[in-house]
């Protein structure tokens, strides 16, 4: 997979050499290019901000150094591919631009970008990019505004950072064991169980016997109904999606005993629980 994230601070992207992420680019799992913004303005000053229209507080990156930037990527991976607009997504690259006010990034929208030869990650900072990049871009790029959850960052890097790094480790490869994307929070809509390590006593708290029986049904049947009793306790609202059509069958009386019952494969709540 290709990757390209434009900043005014590409320094901020240098945790991507680190760790697995880091190894997938030494190994040729990954080819990740972080380019610097300024480099693609044209004053002496190497201006990416202005005032914004209508008055407001803050200022808003200015279109063209944007646009600059964004033809320069797509024109390069067109050169190094070989292809003009070798990608996944309907032969364009997906232009990716984290936004409190984008859709949100999830587990499944990394599987899904996971899929694709090329991304585009444009960092916005201030009060984000002038909008008329975004209808620009449509037509050199799948544009996906993206948050990475509802709250507000000063910039787009640690929302790149985050994102590159989720999509990244689903690269074949990139993670040693591949069955340790499998149960993971988020793979099956429920949150992952809690897990334990040596000693098996430890400051007067055990761990739970099931774990040492090696009884592989029961430590299985009882990693479920942790996920089931944690997910309940944290995450309530992604029971609500939750698809309960595939649950075991006896794995009912331990949602009837969180206070749930499933009705038409969904999980409802009981008002009285
Ligand atoms: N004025 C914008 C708004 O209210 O929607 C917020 C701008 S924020 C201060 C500056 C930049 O940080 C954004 O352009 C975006 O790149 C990034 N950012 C902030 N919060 C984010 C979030 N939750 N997810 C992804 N990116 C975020």
């Amino acid at each position: 997979m290709r990757i390209d994230v434009v900043s005014i601070f590409p320094e901020y992207l240098a945790p991507l050499e680190l760790s697995l992420i880091g190894k997938a680019r030494q190994d040729g799992l990954l080819d990740l290019r972080v380019h610097d913004l300024r480099e693609f303005t044209t004053d002496r000053h190497r201006t990416v901000d202005d005032t914004p229209y209508g008055g407001g507080a803050g200022m808003v990156m200015k279109p063209e150094p944007w646009a600059q930037a964004l033809t320069a990527v797509a024109a390069g991976r067109s050169e190094d591919a070989g292809a003009p607009g070798a990608s996944g997504s309907a032969g364009k690259p997906v232009l990716i631009v984290p936004s409190p006010a984008g859709e949100r990034f999830t587990q499944a929208t990394a599987h899904e970008l996971a899929e694709e030869d090329q991304l585009v990650f444009a960092c916005g900072r201030y009060e984000g990019i002038d909008e008329r990049v975004l209808e620009w871009a449509a037509d050199h790029f799948t544009v996906r505004p993206m948050s990475l959850g509802d709250y507000v960052l000063n910039g787009g890097e640690v929302a790149v950072l985050a994102m590159v790094e989720a999509i990244g480790r689903l690269l074949p490869g990139v993670v040693g064991n591949p069955e340790s994307l499998v149960e993971e929070s988020h793979s099956d809509g429920l949150l992952e169980y809690p897990v334990y390590t040596k000693p098996s006593s430890w400051r007067d708290r055990d761990v739970p016997a099931v774990l040492l029986s090696g009884n592989h049904g029961k430590i299985a049947q009882w990693r479920r109904h942790e996920q089931y009793r944690r997910t309940a306790e944290r995450r309530p609202d992604l029971l609500v999606e939750f698809d309960a059509g595939k649950l075991p069958r006896a794995d009912g009386a331990a949602f009837a005993d969180l206070g749930y019952d499933v009705v038409d494969g969904h999980l409802v709540r009981r008002p009285d629980a």
